[in-house]
């Protein structure tokens, strides 16, 4: 018999991907492993306090002391940020791709850099 049930798994509501709700090196999952959103039920993680409950797109990856990568998430519906641990089965191609967003999009051209170091 399987130790888990279909309504113990995660299922995204944004990608309609599953996943289990504990392992992957966390105790509450809060986003989806697939397409990294979130929904916006806590207030702070795993206390289920909000009454919000948007949909919440991964905006950018931070790196906390010691090197371990947090996602910022941000709500559509209230525009609240949080931060969160990243998991271990987290789609890591998706992860670099908003990783890498600023360097892609650059708000000026990247050979203004070297001009400014040739100084
Ligand atoms: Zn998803
Ligand atoms: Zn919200």
């Amino acid at each position: 018999m399987p130790l888990n049930t279909t309504e113990n798994h995660f299922v995204c509501r944004v990608c309609g991907g599953t996943a289990a709700p504990t392992g992957a090196g966390t105790a509450h999952r809060n986003h989806c492993p697939h397409c990294l959103c979130s929904i916006h039920l806590d207030e702070t993680p795993g206390d289920r306090a909000s009454r919000c409950g948007g949909v919440m797109d991964p905006i950018c990856v931070w790196v906390r002391r010691g090197g371990e990568w947090a996602i910022i998430h941000r709500c559509r519906r209230c525009g609240v940020l949080h931060s969160n641990r990243v998991a271990a089965d987290d789609n890591s191609f998706r992860l670099l791709s908003i990783a890498v967003q600023p360097l892609a999009n650059p708000p000026f051209p990247l050979d203004y850099l070297s001009r400014m170091e040739d100084k």
